[in-house]
């Protein structure tokens, strides 16, 4: 599906002996994960695994424990501009959409740029505008976010995370909440971004655009990352016992 190669040495994100508990929960046991630019990983893996708390720790939403993470080779900072900073660089697209309900569409994309990245707002309207467009939703523009469809109000949350120019885009079962008419039209925007060459980690029980989209497949249980592979081999001949248990109740 790849037009352009693209290497995966660089390491765009980052993570070396990551981990998290909550209380007595070990929910990100010793993760150690690369990201090149370009990249497009897909995470799998039964509900409780921790792929949710991994976007949630490169976004910086929790905190870790123990270990590492660097985007585009710096550590995450813990608090004040460079976290905002950090956060408009790791955009996050999450399966509840999570738009401003008491914001217009496009006040919900023009937001983002004009309060974090300064960017002057005729400027910032015009862009957001275009991205409404990309994403086929131009026409919806001055409604609230409640007047739109889920799939449609997810592909506004796809333009007002990519509004920000993020190095990397995280989504979070983007299709989980859609009723299953609307998941193909939330798919194919984010298939688009796959071809423009994005940056994404994408969490998804979606195994036809894992398998179309993904340079590679991390599968995750209890915590850890149990298998990396190239999404043909992994759907094909997986090697864990627990990923085989888990597409045999999936597939
Ligand atoms: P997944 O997204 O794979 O379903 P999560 O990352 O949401 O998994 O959760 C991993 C584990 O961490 C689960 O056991 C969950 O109950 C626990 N967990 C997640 N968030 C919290 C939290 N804020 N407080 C306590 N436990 C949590
Ligand atoms: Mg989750």
């Amino acid at each position: 599906m790849r037009k352009f190669p693209v290497g995966r040495s660089t390491g765009l994100v980052a993570l070396a002996g990551v981990n998290k508990r909550f209380g007595k929960a070990h929910v990100l046991k010793d993760v150690d994960l690369t990201i090149g630019k370009g990249d497009v990983v897909v995470v799998l893996g039964p509900s409780g695994s921790g792929k949710s708390t991994l976007c949630r720790t490169i976004n910086r939403l929790e905190r870790i424990d123990s270990g590492v993470i660097t985007i585009d080779g710096d550590p995450l900072p813990s608090e004040g501009k460079a976290l905002a900073q950090l956060r408009a660089d790791v955009g996050m697209v999450f399966q509840s959409f999570n738009l401003f309900a008491h914001k217009s569409v496009l006040e919900n994309v023009v937001l983002g740029p004009v309060k974090v990245r300064k960017v002057d707002r005729t400027v910032a309207k015009e862009k957001a505008m275009r991205l409404l467009e990309r994403v086929g939703v131009a026409d919806q523009a001055n409604k609230y976010p409640a007047q739109l469809s889920g799939g449609q109000q997810q592909r506004v949350a796809i333009a007002r995370a990519l509004a920000m120019d993020p190095k990397v885009l995280m989504f979070d079962e983007p299709t989980s909440a859609l009723d299953p008419e609307m998941v193909q039209e939330v798919l194919d925007v984010m298939t688009d971004l796959v071809e423009q060459g994005m940056t994404m980690v994408v969490v998804t029980h979606e195994m036809g655009f894992a398998r179309r989209a993904a340079d590679r497949v991390v599968f995750m249980s209890d915590g850890e990352i149990v298998e990396e592979a190239d999404p043909d081999a992994f759907f094909t001949a997986p090697s864990s016992r627990r990923a085989q248990d888990f597409l045999g109740k999936i597939l």
